[in-house]
């Protein structure tokens, strides 16, 4: 017998995680911790082992920031520490709320990434980058775990939240992906908000624009600049993910990523995993990065650490770019393996304790 049809077995026991009972535990719990260097913690334990171990265990969602995005200490203030703190703790908290109150995870990743696309730090609705016609085009998507339903939005411009798109596309279609004028129509006449294209200039955003323009003369050059996602796990044990952007800063117009398609960017099968994914985009396109997490646990036999990892650490940088995921499986199993330098990414778990990680040494590259 496998480790993975081990688990799949022990998970199904009567000693299994009831999330919706364990958040109603401890429903208002405040507890926020930031994460540590994990030298002597995970690294050391995968390293002494040489097999990936998860991050951490009874987590019912997390969210992640963008890979390649994390802060270094010596540049950064502590009032921008807190607020990157505060921006993965209150998306993680908006999920918690739904959840608590018997939520579907699919409801819980859209109001978690809401929260990240709301906030302009993150490269995600209000903060999304800028293209090369200084314009910006916002990617989506959402997938639901127990019947592989999914929907997503490609280049829209004038979504205020796409994640949400995204998700009245799977629900009010027969469609999956809606892409530019088409799907900005629907969003908006099914009464999502809408802005027009200023809503989302950022000073931040425009001066990374001048710098990617002034690398390259000609041509330009593309930077990524994170992506927002969050996975969840409900009382009924069903998995959902949920991945926004504004892709990378300088892309061509037209330009679409790997975050709103299915199986490259955001994948979420209950049996298996559900997956946000962030980096070079091109390449979790090509690698058909979350699909193969899950193909990795459901016919290769791995769990969910050694897949995550396989994929990410192993097999996409070979394809020429970096990038990170957040995993969790349905009994709460965590892993965030990435090859970028670091990846902003938090975790909530059942009892309603809440790990943020935001420092490059927090998340060290290639565990
Ligand atoms: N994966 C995103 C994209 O290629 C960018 C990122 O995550 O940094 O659009």
């Amino acid at each position: 017998m496998t480790r993975n049809s081990t688990r799949r077995l022990t998970g199904v026991g009567a000693g299994a995680l009831s999330v919706a009972a364990l958040l109603a535990v401890v429903p208002g719990s405040s507890a926020v911790s930031a994460g540590r260097p994990e030298a002597t913690g995970p690294v050391a334990a995968r390293a002494a082992e040489g097999k990936p171990r998860p991050d951490a265990r009874h987590v019912v969602i997390a969210v992640h920031g963008g890979a390649g995005t994390a802060l270094k200490r010596e540049d950064t203030t502590p009032a921008q520490e807190k607020a990157y703190r505060d921006g993965l703790a209150g998306a993680l908290r908006a999920g918690q709320k739904i959840l608590g109150k018997g939520g579907s995870s699919v409801a819980a990743t859209e109001a978690a990434v809401r929260e990240l696309e709301d906030n302009p730090l993150f490269n995600a609705g209000k903060g999304a980058v800028f293209n090369e016609d200084a314009g910006h085009e916002l990617d989506a998507s959402v997938m639901r775990g127990s019947d592989l339903a999914a929907g997503a939005v490609a280049g829209v411009r004038h979504v205020r939240n796409p994640v949400s798109a995204a998700r009245l596309v799977m629900e009010k279609t027969k469609h999956v992906l809606l892409a530019g004028e088409g799907a900005d129509a629907f969003a908006a006449r099914n009464g999502l908000p809408t802005v027009t294209q200023d809503y989302y200039w950022t000073e931040k955003r425009w001066q990374e624009l001048m710098k990617a323009k002034g690398r390259v003369k000609g041509s330009g050059e593309t930077l990524t600049q994170g992506t927002v996602g969050a996975v969840a796990v409900d009382g009924k044990r069903n998995l959902a993910a949920a991945t926004s952007t504004g892709g990378l800063t300088n892309k061509m117009a037209g330009r679409v990523g790997d975050s709103p398609v299915v199986g490259a960017g955001t994948y979420a099968k209950n049996g298996t995993v559900a997956a946000s994914a962030t980096g070079a985009g091109e390449v979790f396109l090509r690698g058909a990065a979350t699909v193969t997490i899950s193909d990795l646990i459901e016919f290769g036999g791995r769990d969910l650490a050694t897949a995550a990892y396989e994929v990410l650490v192993e097999r996409l940088p070979k394809l020429g770019g970096t990038g990170g995921v957040i995993a969790l499986n349905a009994q709460g199993v965590f892993d965030a393996p990435h090859s970028s330098e670091g990846m902003l990414h938090g975790y909530l778990t059942a009892d309603g304790r809440v790990v943020t990680k935001v420092f490059a040494d927090e998340t060290p590259a290639n565990r």
